[in-house]
């Protein structure tokens, strides 16, 4: 369980004042001269040994990724901020948005020193309109008092940040889309190797963090690397944002230890689920990507990286989506291909056509109107397109299918065997 001391956000729901003066009170800025004047190898250690593993999904830590970032190149470097969040689930980075931006705009700061950028760019979600209106305000501030723009701070850093907003399209929330789309082209992954660190942004050096990623820095560095890396598990340290949703009696966002079991995550802070432990049907841990868990995973599971993938399953984006009883999984898993093949950026086959093959099979099926044979078909769609792919988008539109099938073959079973049986009886 996380201590009230060791929380990172503590106005995560807005309810005291969220401009500069605010955070100030609240701890926000305190010494980053100080921090900025320990220099780029400091920054880059303090945050390797931190153990902070990137919180936009794919869990790379995120020292290791500063790291990567060339020392002498003739070419200016570039921090990019990831707050496209689109992840069905997914609502943790908006709300530091709305309620800790200078928490951002710090952390922005003192990661630029750390991969030597002296330039800033937040790709916001283009329907987080108000988020983005606050998000102005919180950098005017910031420039007006000196904080960020030429000598940050009075470090003698210079740094400069700017919005750009996005048009919604959840492609371009994986790093190349984003840098793609940011130069002003079309929304689309490209193909890796070079990664960002060598050819990103206008095709100089970049690194792509994820808006929790990067507002958690300026704590990690003022507190120290030790005291974030003392909470959580081996591999899977600090705290985290989870936002849960589905059937809880109180879906929120919360900040929580890493490795917290599912149960009490659940219990203590929604809760519990909706009539109760014994009617929850499975859980989606980590926003829409993952495979689903059933209810004797939910049980001993915890919520972390590796905590969820002994259970199949993976952390992501920490979004958990809770389904009772009443909810047709089958159904549900139909709606996320459909957005899988409508997200789908084009480029390559598999994702392209293999999308669309999988939202049609699961129509069929949501509704019985299928073979049982096909569940296997199903399934091979699924493996065809797994790792087949430029980008994650190919697997994480066949892992929730593979997980269905795994989880609820039987319930499939079901409904098309019941299907024909109405439609002999009909015959007859
Ligand atoms: Fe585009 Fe899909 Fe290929 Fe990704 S996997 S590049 S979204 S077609």
């Amino acid at each position: 369980m996380l201590h009230d001391k060791d929380r990172i956000f503590t106005n995560i729901y807005g309810i005291h004042d969220i401009s500069l003066k605010g955070a100030v009170t609240r701890g926000d800025w305190d010494n980053t001269k100080d921090i900025v004047a320990k220099g780029r190898e400091w920054i880059v250690d303090e945050m390797k040994s931190s153990g902070l593993r990137g919180r936009g999904g794919a869990g790379f830590s995120t020292g290791m990724k500063w790291s990567f970032m060339p020392k002498d190149s003739p070419l200016p470097s570039y921090l990019v901020i990831n707050a496209d969040e689109g992840e069905p689930g997914t609502c943790k980075d908006r709300e530091i948005m709305r309620a800790e931006p200078q928490k951002l705009i710090e952390g922005a700061l003192l990661a630029a020193v750390g991969i030597g950028a002296h330039v800033c760019y937040i790709y916001i979600r283009g329907e987080f309109y108000r988020e983005a209106e606050i998000l102005q305000r919180a950098i005017d501030e910031a420039y007006a008092a000196g904080m960020v723009g030429k000598n940050a701070c009075k470090s003698g850093y210079d740094f400069d940040i700017y919005i750009h907003m996005g048009m919604g399209a959840y492609i371009c929330g994986e790093e190349s889309a984003l840098i793609e789309s940011l130069e002003g082209k079309k929304g689309q992954p490209r193909l890796k190797p070079p990664f960002p660190a060598n050819c990103g942004l206008y095709g100089c050096p970049t690194t792509v963090n994820n808006v929790e990623s990067i507002a958690v820095v300026p704590d990690i560095l003022r507190r120290g690397a030790s005291w974030f890396s003392g909470i959580g598990r081996e591999n899977n340290k600090g705290t985290k944002l989870f936002c849960i949703s589905g059937s809880v009696n109180n879906p929120c966002t919360v900040e929580e230890e890493m490795g917290i079991p599912m149960k009490e995550l659940l219990e203590k802070h929604c809760g519990g689920v909706t009539g109760g432990w014994k009617n929850l049907k499975a859980v989606i841990p980590g926003g829409s990507s993952v495979p689903m868990m059933v209810q004797s995973q939910c049980d001993v599971a915890l919520m972390d990286y590796d905590g969820l993938k002994e259970h199949g399953s993976g952390l992501g984006t920490a979004a958990v989506v809770v389904m009772d009883q009443s909810v047709d999984v089958i159904g549900l898993i139909t709606r996320l291909s459909r957005f899988y093949k409508h997200e789908s950026c084009g480029q390559c086959t598999p994702c392209r056509e293999g999308t669309g093959w999988m939202w049609r099979m699961m129509e069929r099926i949501s509704v019985g109107n299928a073979h049982i044979d096909e569940i296997d078909l199903l399934e091979d769609v699924t493996r065809r397109i797994e790792g087949h792919t430029i980008c994650a988008l190919g697997d994480a539109a066949a892992w929730p299918i593979q997980g269905l099938i795994k989880q609820f073959r039987g319930d499939m079973e079901e409904r098309i065997l019941a299907k024909a049986g109405t439609t002999a009886d009909a015959a007859e």
